[in-house]
């Protein structure tokens, strides 16, 4: 048995958000754009998306 070694395709078949060809300064998605699609879909409803991340107090979010 021998794997597919030959069907080295990107998992997923692109862009899991339109299903365009990825681009790698875009990965996994194929634009800034729907990566933000995606983001606000997971986001939406649980957290609240920052315009800019200014702020340097990434490193001190409080955990317990
Ligand atoms: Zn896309």
């Amino acid at each position: 048995m021998r794997p597919d070694t030959k069907t080295k395709r990107v998992k997923g078949k692109g862009c899991p958000v339109c299903g365009k060809p990825v681009v790698a300064d875009s990965r996994p998605f194929c634009s800034e754009r729907c990566r933000n699609v995606d983001l606000g879909r997971w986001l939406t409803g649980s957290y609240v998306i920052p315009a800019n991340d200014e702020d340097d107090e990434t490193d001190s979010v409080p955990r317990e």
